[in-house]
């Protein structure tokens, strides 16, 4: 049975505990897009955890945690992270890292940093991962796979044709030092080393795990609007950010995923630039960027504060839709108790005419937010376990925005830890 957990908007809606929370009834889970740029925090018994690369499932004893081919693979970050779980007395992962999977060069670290230089006011707000230059590496055909690190022949001859363009753009566009054939090599050795005990071929693996009927749980990072074909282009991530892209980025058939679980959280947040209808500012955005999350919204990997605004309904339903949604996950709740009435995002107002599609981003810049007004129920909903404990208006808030994007919620968040957690029958559930 494979069950993947996935984002419907911007990103940093929950899906770390949501995953880490199905991971105990998982046997495997596998990352399959993305790299080290966004990040996951995790709380349980063994603290409070940030995973950049790591699927969330590594504080399991019982789970195998895989990086599957579709990530962007950070050799170095991701030792230093398994080291900064061990060190803090998790007991060591079973990880495995797929043979397929391509390898961040120190060199895509670099470009994403001189482009984001050069492009100044224009830049995208990029993390400065290595992240785009890696993927446009790859589907230009010159990136560099975990397999051939174990041929050192065959990793010469590459390394100098890939660096003869490399360098040319380097001293003349970047006006940077070049980079040494040799020391980069030496690099790669250094990578081969200490990546080799996890090297497995895992199309293969869960192949075997899917006939063995094991729970496989695909972990996607960030959400439907930062796809880059059906995000919002350009301010999107360079991988796509999909359930379906999930049978891709693991190596398995796409009918063998079998519940999507789209998580969405309670309001809304995003970092980097691009459109954002429902954004709120001033004193307003602070309160909730405060109260956000568990202890604030700042980006798990940057530290960078989020943008922030109200539930967005239009960008929810696409973002549900998109994923192929069987299952919502409704995130943070607890955190809105503080509000008299809670404005959500209804609709866009675009040229004077008020769609609920959600647009191309040319046409979405231009979105203006049609909000509603619910009140709220201004008490702490943290520690409840049933739904028909929720404040009643709390349970209209939930089910007003069901009805708006049309797919079930039937898991609510009402805090940060593996427990906090409310299970709901949707009368949308087929
Ligand atoms: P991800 O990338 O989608 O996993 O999102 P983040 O790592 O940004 O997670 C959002 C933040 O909210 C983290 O700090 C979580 O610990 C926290 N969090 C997750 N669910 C809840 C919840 O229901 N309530 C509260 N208060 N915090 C939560």
């Amino acid at each position: 049975m494979v069950k993947a957990v996935v984002g419907a908007n911007w990103g940093d809606e929950g899906k770390g505990k949501i995953t880490d929370m199905m991971a105990e009834n998982a046997d495997i889970i596998i990352r399959f897009q993305g790299g080290a740029n966004a990040g996951h925090t995790i709380v349980n018994n063994y603290g409070k955890f940030a995973l950049h690369t790591l699927p969330s499932g590594v504080f399991y004893n019982h789970t195998t945690s895989i990086i599957g081919n579709g990530v962007a693979l950070n050799i170095p970050l991701l030792i230093e992270e398994i080291k900064s779980l061990t060190d803090r007395n998790v007991p060591k992962p079973h990880i495995l890292v797929s043979d397929r999977a391509q390898i961040v060069m120190p060199y895509h670290i670099l470009f994403d940093q001189y482009e984001e230089e050069r492009l100044g006011k224009n830049s995208f707000g990029s993390t400065k991962s290595g992240i785009a230059p890696f993927y446009s590496d790859k589907y230009a055909k010159i990136g560099f796979q975990v397999s051939e690190l174990f041929d050192e022949e065959y990793l010469k001859g590459k390394i100098s044709r890939v660096l003869e363009t490399k360098n040319v753009i380097l001293e003349h566009l970047y006006h940077k030092p070049v980079i040494d054939e040799n020391e980069l090599l030496n690099t790669l050795k250094g990578y081969r080393d200490m990546i080799e005990p996890y090297v497995c071929d895992i199309s293969a693996y869960l192949d075997r795990a899917i006939k063995e009927n094991k729970t496989i749980l695909l972990e996607g990072q960030l959400g439907t609007l930062k796809d880059p074909d059906h995000g919002i282009y350009p301010m999107v991530t360079s991988s796509s950010t999909l359930a379906g892209f999930g049978a891709i980025g693991a190596g398995i058939p796409p009918y063998e995923i079998k519940e999507i679980v789209t998580v969405c959280k309670a309001y809304s947040s995003a970092v980097g630039s691009g459109a954002f209808v429902s954004e709120i500012f001033g004193d307003e955005a602070d309160e909730l960027r405060h109260r956000g999350g568990d202890g604030g919204e700042y980006g798990a990997t940057t530290g960078r504060p989020r943008r922030m605004g109200w539930f967005d309904c239009v960008a929810s339903k696409y973002g549900c839709r998109l994923q192929g949604t069987t299952d919502v996950a409704f995130t943070v709740l607890d955190v809105l108790g503080y509000l008299d009435e809670i404005p959500v995002c209804v609709g866009y107002e675009i040229d004077g005419e008020v769609t609920t599609d959600f647009p191309v981003t040319i046409k979405l810049e231009k979105a203006k937010p049609v909000l509603k007004k619910l009140p709220g129920w201004k008490t702490e909903i943290r520690g409840i376990k049933r739904y028909e404990e929720l404040p009643e208006n709390c349970r209209n808030y939930i089910e007003f925005i069901e009805k708006e994007i049309g797919y079930p919620i039937t898991m609510i968040s009402n805090g940060p830890g593996r427990e906090d957690i409310i299970y709901r029958e949707s009368p949308l559930k087929k």
